[in-house]
């Protein structure tokens, strides 16, 4: 049998499609989840719907269950918010992400999977940005995410831990069968708010933001599909149980889409021309963010499959259109 992954925010976004992948390949997958964000549990796995707030219940968790490694999903992603609300992502990020570390370090677990972000590097000097550009992050969001990638450094040099620390650029679409998907009850994205608007469940589209240094005016990302980050996931995992040192590695396509480019495409792939305003920046935003994927790419031969934006738009619809 294959081993047994930990999996911490497992009924969440990005957790619930990589707790997928791990069953299809033939893991025995453990969930903690709190379901502060969806609410529900997800067809896959053993759960335990446990706050990473309270230490001594994951310790116990650990200690019973010996995972060869722990994924870390759980967290607060929403960057405005964390502007308005900074101590929610100290605690939800840093505070439990030590808690885990440190229930992790007295069970003995000794290989983890860190959801990192591009947020990391605040405005990159260098496009697409590598992973040795200088960490400085421009909001709350960010830095809890830096600040976790020191301890992990740190860490893995006092204690046998090896980590990998994926930093992900704009994670978008949804499980090509359908099963799976974004589910937050007040989406801030800007795919998945297009997709609503669309719907019909908002009046329109607000465009944060046009004077930009780009060639639009608008923002520019680098969205991937959340099921090619599941594989880079398997492969990440799949390295460190071979014996494989930490890394950090960008998990990006290396290709930036203006926000005006995600409009036009949203009302390409669901025929819906909803109306649309240009409004005011929003704040914390970068211009700018590309991955350079070069490390990934080479490291582990990661070969995107549906490296595309209407792919990925038509199967984040397909899933928005299941929903409701
Ligand atoms: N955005 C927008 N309207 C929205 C949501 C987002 O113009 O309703 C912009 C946002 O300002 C940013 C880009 O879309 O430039 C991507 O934002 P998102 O929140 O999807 O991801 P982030 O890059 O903040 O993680």
């Amino acid at each position: 049998a294959k081993p047994k992954i930990l999996i911490t925010g497992g009924c969440g976004y990005i957790g619930s499609h990589v707790a997928k992948l791990l069953v299809q390949n033939g893991y025995e997958v453990v969930i903690i989840d709190n379901l502060s964000t969806t609410g529900k549990k997800i067809p896959y796995g053993k759960f335990y719907q446990v706050d990473l707030a309270v230490e001594e219940k994951v310790e116990k968790i650990l200690k019973e269950e010996k995972p060869e490694a722990v994924m870390h999903f759980a967290a607060s992603i929403v960057v405005p918010e964390s502007v308005a609300f900074p101590l929610k992502y100290y605690r939800n990020n840093v505070e439990n992400t030590l808690k885990l570390l440190s229930a992790m370090s007295r069970a003995k677990v000794k290989k983890f999977v860190f959801s990192s972000s591009a947020a990391v590097y605040g405005i990159p000097k260098t496009i697409p940005v590598p992973e040795d550009a200088p960490l400085e992050p421009i909001n709350p969001y960010g830095r809890t995410k830096a600040m976790i990638e020191r301890v992990l450094e740190d860490l893995s040099h006092a204690e046998a831990l090896d980590y990998i620390a994926l930093r992900y650029f704009n994670v978008a679409g949804a499980d090509p069968e359908a099963e799976l998907g974004p589910a937050y009850n007040q989406p801030t994205h800007l795919i998945i708010r297009a997709l609503k608007t669309a719907k019909g469940e908002y009046p329109y589209l607000e465009i944060y933001g046009t004077n930009y240094p780009t060639p639009d005016g608008t923002c520019i990302r680098d969205y991937i599909h959340v099921m090619d980050l599941a594989e880079a996931h398997i492969l990440a995992l799949e390295y460190l149980l071979d014996g494989g040192k930490s890394l950090v590695l960008n998990c990006g396509y290396g290709v930036g889409v203006s926000v005006r480019q995600v409009v036009e495409a949203v009302k390409k792939v669901t025929g819906v021309d909803f109306k649309v305003i240009e409004t005011e920046r929003r704040p914390g935003d970068p211009p700018v963010l590309i991955a350079d994927n070069r490390k990934i790419k080479s490291l582990f031969s990661w070969e995107p499959k549906f490296q595309n934006l209407e792919i990925i738009i038509q199967h984040a619809w397909a899933w928005e259109q299941k929903i409701k």
